[in-house]
């Protein structure tokens, strides 16, 4: 039997949305195949002189409605399939949110935490050289992802920039966000996803009428996103009783403070191995945490035919990309388990993304104030267009927020028509 890969569930996916909206059926085509992709094997030198090859990818999916926009992760379980549908979510996420970007991904198969620091720029460079003009301020732009962050944004820009006639370096400073301020960041970058999500439940609870105050939640995944949200959903007055992340789970009824654990995730790199606030459990009673609000911040897969079954909560709010399932989908919606699904949930990394390379391009630099406000006021606008198709479909928010992106796309292929 073929084994399902996460690509598998993009196309499902894709085909409920495009079926119940009735997608054309010649862009039906265009938009279920990816435009580019991109395989490099490069070589690195290691600390101790050997010679080691590494794999990266870049996928670009789709450029219909701007440059092709996503991030890179350094992650052993990243291959062709992973990085097919995390591009592909990108260009959907971009379009949900009404920013000028299409979709790309990639990434390098590796554990980044087996290397030194060293190495680890001497990969980043190497491979940013190996990709060359495939990525490109107007053309290709990467970002942060699951074990990438700033200052490897700074070693890519330093690379690229390395690599082009000298007049031309300073017009190219955002071929990458998620930069470092100094290095021409944005501010609020770093926080943006977790951001984007806490604002998303901030509306959901508005709905609602739920009391984030004294609500409960847990999160898997303690990286920038989980981290940030955990912190930030605790100036509501919420209570985050579970966390998990590679090293194991830990729970505490009464509570645990974010910022003291992510204190301690910094000095000890992971949530387990002695955090003394908390008990650690296993993963399956990690997952049945009873709360209010889950929070997968990790990885694909999470819920599943296997574990939607066992979730306790009455919202799921995705700061992961694909962390449900087609099977866990149905059977959080048959458990009336509301989702704010990823692709509108997540979206608050990569406005800021578009927001840092509008500030680039205009030798900007916008205040916290302004950049949490506009990303707010993006993320919202998408929050209610998501809504409001479910409800006009009656259907659930995974598929409206498709419907949502996959109008925006049909109607600029329809103008424009294909080429020649
Ligand atoms: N990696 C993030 C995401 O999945 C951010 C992408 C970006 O800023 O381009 O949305």
């Amino acid at each position: 039997m073929k084994k399902t890969s996460v690509y598998d569930n993009v196309t499902r996916q894709f085909a409920k949305a495009a079926d119940l909206m009735k997608l054309d059926s010649e862009i039906r085509k265009i938009l279920a195949k990816t435009t580019n992709e991109v395989v490099v094997n490069f070589p690195v030198k290691m600390d101790d002189g050997r010679i080691e090859m590494f794999t990266g990818y870049r996928v670009q999916h789709n450029n219909a409605l701007g440059p092709y926009k996503g991030g890179l992760r350094y992650h052993p379980a990243v291959e062709i399939n992973e990085v097919r549908a995390l591009a592909t979510w990108m260009t959907w996420k971009s379009a949900i949110v009404n920013i000028p970007f299409g979709g790309a991904k990639g990434g390098i198969q590796f554990d980044p935490s087996k290397y030194s620091e060293s190495e680890l720029e001497r990969i980043t460079r190497r491979f940013t050289f190996t990709l060359g003009s495939n990525i490109g301020p107007e053309y290709d732009i990467p970002a942060p992802d699951v074990n990438t962050n700033a200052q490897i944004m700074a070693w890519i820009v330093d690379t690229y920039l390395s690599t082009m006639p000298a007049h031309e370096r300073q017009a190219a400073v955002h071929v990458v966000t998620g930069k470092p301020v100094e290095s021409g960041g944005s501010i609020g970058r770093d926080k943006a996803t977790g951001q984007g999500v806490v604002f998303t439940i901030e509306e959901w609870a508005g709905e609602k009428n739920f009391d984030l105050k004294g609500a409960t939640y847990f999160v898997q995944g303690f990286g920038n996103v989980g981290s940030w949200a955990s912190r930030l959903l605790k100036a509501h007055g919420s209570n985050l009783l579970a966390a998990e992340d590679v090293s194991g789970a830990i729970f505490n009824p009464d509570g645990i403070d974010p910022d003291d654990l992510y204190e301690y995730t910094q000095k000890n790199k992971g949530l387990v191995g002695g955090y003394p606030k908390a008990e650690p459990v296993d993963h399956d009673t990690f997952l049945a945490t009873k709360a209010d609000i889950f929070i997968p911040a990790a990885l694909e897969n999470q819920i599943t035919v296997k574990t939607a079954p066992t979730l306790n909560v009455k919202l799921v709010a995705e700061g992961a990309n694909g962390p449900t399932d087609p099977e866990g989908d149905a059977i959080l919606q048959e458990r009336g388990i509301d989702v704010l699904p990823d692709v509108l949930c997540n979206a608050g990394g990569v406005i800021v993304s578009y927001f840092e390379w509008l500030q680039n391009k205009r030798s900007e630099f916008w205040n916290l104030e302004e950049v949490d406000g506009k990303m707010r006021r993006k993320l919202v606008a998408g929050y209610e267009r998501v809504r409001d198709t479910a409800r006009e479909y009656k259907t659930d928010w995974r598929t409206a927020a498709y419907i949502v992106a996959l109008t925006r796309l049909e109607t600029v292929y329809k103008e424009r028509g294909i080429f020649p």
